[in-house]
């Protein structure tokens, strides 16, 4: 079963409004778009694992982590998925890369383009050091012992993993159809338990109560400051910035577009990208409307939390996304209505 379902990181969440809101004359735009179309893919990777674990994630006996982030020392460890069970618990590093892979006998790893090959980060290397990590964490914090396995696993359809004669790391490697069999070839090396059901718990609960998602200030990552980002309300349909406000609709002057909802996202990229906390003053920039009361109005409809008084008041960011508590308001309303 799933202890911590497979979703899309705020990392990339940031990203995507980053790149959204960057002007193309930006020079580092493309950075941005790059990073995030690598994170995306890494997720999409990862996310079409759930197909091949399905059988586990159905079993009550094994305990699945997507991204758990854990401290150990001065440093974060994450992991793609930890799979934990009373026999063992495995660590998977997924990727989603084309074209093929190509593990030497030295152990290093490299990327095949037409006869050509480019070294890269070893997958393998990275997982087994992050199983040595979760090993230390779980002494640290006076758990039980229980063996540790880890596993790269080649998520894309299309390329293959060759490997030289001496690599000592293939028996770590597999691709997404073979996972399972992996991971019953694990099972059924111990005859016996090696946790009790107490220990799994408190090893579930440590792990859900000391992750620490990933969740960067991404605008100085880029070293970039709110000036470098384009204020406006986004068009729902062609992406434009420049929707304009009038009683309560918004208007995209390019293609027409009507919305009553579209500055949600923007509210949204605010709070994501510059700061959790608006004035009033500050939403009207961000928004590019210049009524006070237009503002307002807007800032009740939301039902943000909210401290101080009259125009010291500064509205805060909900804990649940406002995009969620508006469809939970539109979905009671039309149930109060019956329609
Ligand atoms: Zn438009």
């Amino acid at each position: 079963m799933y202890d911590k379902v497979c979703e899309i990181s705020p990392r990339i969440v940031k990203l995507k409004a980053l790149e959204s809101r960057m002007p193309t004359s930006n020079s580092r735009k493309m950075e941005v778009l790059t990073e995030y179309n690598n994170w995306l893919k890494g997720y999409l990777g990862e996310k079409s694992l759930e197909f091949y674990l399905d059988p586990l994630i159905r079993s009550k006996d094994y305990h699945i982590f997507h991204e758990i982030r854990l401290l150990s020392g001065n440093y974060y460890f994450q992991i793609d998925f930890l799979i934990l069970c009373n026999k063992f618990a495995l660590a998977l590093e997924v990727k989603k890369r084309s074209p093929d892979w190509f593990f030497d006998g030295f152990n290093q790893a490299f990327l095949l383009f037409d006869g050509e090959k480019e070294e890269i980060q070893n997958p393998v290397a990275q997982v087994k050091l992050q199983s040595r990590k979760l090993k230390h964490w779980l002494e640290e914090h006076q758990c039980e012992e229980v063996p540790i396995h880890y596993l790269f696993v080649n998520s894309h359809e299309k390329s293959k993993i060759l490997y030289e004669d001496g690599n000592e790391q293939i028996k770590n490697i597999c691709n997404s159809e073979a996972l399972i069999d992996k991971i019953d070839q694990i099972d059924k090396f111990y005859k016996e338990e090696k946790l009790t059901k107490q220990a799994v718990r408190k090893i579930k609960r440590l792990l859900l109560s000391k992750h620490t998602p990933d969740d960067p200030d991404i605008l100085k990552e880029f070293n970039l400051t709110p000036k470098d980002l384009l204020p406006g309300v986004q068009c729902p349909k062609c992406n434009s910035l420049s929707m304009k406000y009038h009683y309560g609709v918004w208007t995209c002057p390019h293609c027409k577009e009507k919305s009553k909802t579209a500055h949600i996202k923007a509210l949204e990229d605010y709070f994501l990208l510059i700061k959790s906390s608006i004035t009033n003053s500050q939403l009207r920039y961000f928004l590019q409307i210049d009524s006070i009361k237009s503002a307002n109005n807007i800032l009740k409809s939301l039902n943000l939390p909210y401290s101080g008084k009259l125009k010291g008041r500064v509205y805060h960011r909900p804990t649940t996304p406002i995009t969620t508590i508006q469809l939970v308001k539109e979905v009671s309303l039309t149930l109060q209505s019956g329609k």
